[in-house]
This record gives structure tokens, C-alpha cells and sequence, in this order.
């Protein structure tokens, strides 16, 4: 359930109509439903109920200043991937001692950043980065907590793009390389060897493949006891799916579930992180547009709106499908099957294909889900500004995000000398 309903054939975010929205701020713009964003958070938090956790919002879903905020105020730990996420973690007000650095290529600025701002873990991937991490460590005094993050060879079923936990990926350690690795971190005076992580891949709708990582995760501790090595934390990442379509995805009491079901039959109680993203954001935001023009050819309808794959490129880079509905539902226009495109100049810019929509140009539409993988994938491809970004709280609507100015494009360039 999200909070984005019809109340008499208007769309609202809240108790807030889409079309006032886009009278204030004007299209394309994300808008973020506040209830949505704490619900999904809390349904994670309680499905873990008392068994020792830490629900960790993995920021690279959107990391707008306010959508962090918003989960610090709750208590969450963050995800981050980059020194840019851990400054923007912190400016939100967010816990950086609740918070794990993942990502396969951190650069000793990053490392430093983190480690001065005390992250609760860092998240390695080679024996490469657990030696630079180290120098860096020694450099400032300090000891740098570590997890090795394994790749247990499951296959998530899900697109290859964010498919992570196959052999053939790049992220992780297989568990036999893994093992020497934190074999040298425990005699490394500079690293303490805190957790063992794992994250097999995004938009997951099973959950087979979780408890298959799960037993390798855990089959992995026990080896890594018997040399010695005490594991402290499980960071079991994200990855859990959401419905854009007509996917089915298991709820975070069903993800749960499985999981602690295996933990409870092997006699574990490790506490536990997770870094879900996607099913924290992706259905608590929605990208609003304004269909332009209307145009068709022998074989297609063309419904031109003010949103292009620089504003959201799911669509265009996994082709990916987010529901297009319309803002206003009305009926006496003739409903007609419509490929929904941008103003971008690539024949790959569109929305959503075949959607069968009674518009006039001037109407609002809706694209849905669109909160994570969203606005933080847009670019300025064709010179175009970032769209603005708008939280509805009850009936309030703060701008959270200005569209960007033209002027802000061309910032930091210069031309050549006369
Ligand atoms: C991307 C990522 C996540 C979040 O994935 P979602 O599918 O958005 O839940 C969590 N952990 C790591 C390490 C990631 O790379």
C-alpha cells in the first residue's frame, strides 16, 4: 500500500491533489509521499522485532537531503557507496556510527572521511582495499572496522544489471578467497575484523535465493571460527523487490521470516543488518509530468510528455516498466494505446510503451514507483535541468529539491583563452 490514491478521479499524494502540486512547482517533478517513506522503513524495523538488528537505508535508492533526514529522525542506519553519500548522511543529520560503507572501489579520501567520522563498518570487496584501507588507518591512528563482503554464487533471478552475487560479477570475494583475506585483517593491528557481508542483487521477488545466500553466509562463519576469527555482525544488504507491475514480491514479514527461521534452526543470534532501498523508497514516489502534444503515425500513437530517460532512466536502461496513469481520470476523450515519450533526442527515451490512456495535451500523468533509482539517476543529457523534488506530508508540500537553473549546467566549465 502507498499514499498515492484517487479521491474522486483525482490523483493525491496524501491528502495533497498531484495537480496542485504541479501548479506549484511546475513539471517534470519527483513528489515523495512522507507517509509512504516511514511506513515502508518501519514494516522492516518491526518484521525484525527483537532479534538484534540494524535496518540501514541504503541512500544510493535517493539521497536527497530530506528523504535521509526523514529515516535519521526514525532511527535508521544508511548504506552509503561514496565519500559524496557519507557528506550527505551527515548533512541530513544522519548517525554516521549507524552507518556501513559499501561499494568495490573506495579512494583513500573516502576511506579517510569515513574513518574521521567513525562509520560503523567498512564493506571491503579485495585484498587491494583492505591494505590501502589499512595504510590509511595507520596514517590517522585509528583502527577501521571490517567486514568482507562474500559473493555467494546465487543467482537473485533478477535483471543481470543488478544482479551482484554470481561468480561472474564484479562485486565480493568467492568464500575461498575471502578466507585468507580476513585472515590477514585479524593479525593487522590497524583492522578489526567486525562482520561478514553479503548483498546478491537488487529487485528480488523470490526468496529461495536470500536463504541460499543465507546458509553460505552462515556455513562461512563456522569456518571462519574454527581459525579463529569471531564474526560480529551479519550485513545481509538489500535487494528486496517491489511491485511496478504485476510482480508479487515477498513483504519485509515474509523476507524476515525465511531468515530468521534459518538463524533460529542453526542455533545463531548474531545481530543482524540489512540494507534495503528500493522497498523503502522506489513506491513512495511518484514523477509527474505533462503530456505536450499527440501524434500519430500508421503504426503508433505518440504521447510527447515533459519527462525524458534524463529524468528517470529505468525505463530506457533496464527496460524497465514503472505504470503510467493519469492525474486527472477522465472520460470523454477516447482511450488509445500510446507509447509515452520524452523530449530527448534518442529513439530509447521513453516511459512506458502500449499504455492505453484518455489524454489531451495539457494533462497530467503520473509514472509510479519512481522514488528510488529515480531522481538520483537523473542527468543533464540535452542540456536539460534536473527536475524538482517535492514532499507531501499530510497536506503540506515542501519543495525539497529547486529544479536546477540553466546557469548551474554550465557552472565550473570555461572556454579557451582569445
Ligand atoms: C544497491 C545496494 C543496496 C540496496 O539495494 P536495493 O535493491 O535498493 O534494496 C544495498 N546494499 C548494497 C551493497 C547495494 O549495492
Amino acid at each position: 500500500m502507498d499514499h498515492f490514491q484517487y479521491q474522486n478521479g483525482e490523483l493525491f499524494a496524501e491528502q495533497v491533489p498531484l495537480s496542485k502540486v504541479a501548479s506549484k512547482v511546475s513539471t517534470p517533478c519527483y513528489v515523495y509521499a512522507r507517509a509512504t517513506l516511514e511506513r515502508h522503513w518501519h514494516a522492516f524495523d518491526q518484521a525484525i522485532g527483537a532479534y538484534p538488528h540494524l535496518v540501514c537505508y541504503a541512500v544510493k535508492a535517493n539521497s536527497n537531503l530530506a528523504i535521509i533526514n526523514v529515516l535519521a529522525r526514525l532511527g535508521s542506519g544508511f548504506d552509503i557507496v561514496s565519500g559524496g553519500e557519507l557528506q550527505r548522511v551527515i548533512e541530513a543529520g544522519g548517525d554516521p556510527s549507524k552507518t556501513v560503507f559499501s561499494g568495490v572501489c573506495k579512494q583513500p579520501w573516502e576511506m579517510r572521511a569515513a574513518l574521521e567520522a567513525g562509520v560503523r563498518c567498512f564493506n571491503i570487496e579485495s585484498v587491494g582495499e583492505l591494505e590501502t584501507l589499512s595504510a590509511v588507518a595507520a596514517e590517522l591512528g585509528k583502527v577501521a572496522p571490517v567486514s568482507v563482503r562474500i559473493n555467494p554464487d546465487v543467482d537473485a533471478q533478477t535483471h543481470p544489471y543488478i544482479s551482484t552475487g554470481l561468480h561472474n560479477n564484479k562485486f565480493g570475494l568467492p568464500v575461498d578467497r575471502a578466507l585468507p583475506v580476513y585472515l590477514q585483517a585479524q593479525q593487522d593491528p590497524n583492522i578489526e575484523v567486525s562482520g561478514v557481508a553479503c548483498h546478491i542483487g537488487s529487485q528480488l521477488t523470490e526468496l529461495g535465493p536470500y536463504n541460499e545466500a543465507l546458509g553460505k553466509v552462515l556455513d562461512f562463519i563456522e569456518v571462519l571460527a574454527e581459525q579463529g576469527v569471531e564474526i560480529q555482525h551479519i550485513d545481509f544488504g538489500g535487494g528486496l523487490g517491489i511491485r511496478y507491475h504485476d510482480e508479487t514480491p515477498p513483504s519485509p514479514a515474509d523476507y524476515w521470516s525465511i531468515l530468521h527461521k534459518q538463524l533460529q534452526s542453526r542455533n545463531i543470534s548474531i545481530p543482524i543488518t540489512i540494507e534495503p532501498g528500493r522497498a523503502i523508497v522506489g513506491n513512495a514516489g511518484v514523477l509527474l509530468t505533462e503530456v505536450n502534444f499527440l501524434k500519430s503515425t500508421e503504426s503508433t500513437h505518440f504521447c510527447i510528455v515533459d519527462a525524458g530517460m534524463n529524468d528517470l532512466i529505468r525505463p530506457a536502461l533496464y527496460d524497465a516498466y514503472q505504470e503510467i496513469v493519469q492525474v486527472s481520470q477522465r472520460t470523454d476523450v477516447e482511450e488509445k494505446s500510446y507509447n509515452v515519450v520524452g523530449p530527448i533526442c534518442e529513439s530509447g527515451d521513453f516511459l512506458g510503451k502500449s499504455r492505453s490512456l484518455s489524454v489531451r495535451s495539457g494533462d497530467l500523468l503520473a509514472v509510479r514507483s519512481a522514488g528510488a533509482y529515480g531522481a538520483v539517476m537523473a542527468s543533464n543529457y540535452n542540456a536539460r535541468p534536473r527536475p524538482a523534488e517535492v514532499m507531501v506530508d499530510g497536506d503540506q508540500i515542501h519543495l525539497i529539491r529547486q529544479r536546477e537553473s540553466l546557469q548551474k549546467l554550465y557552472e565550473g566549465e570555461s572556454v579557451l583563452p582569445s
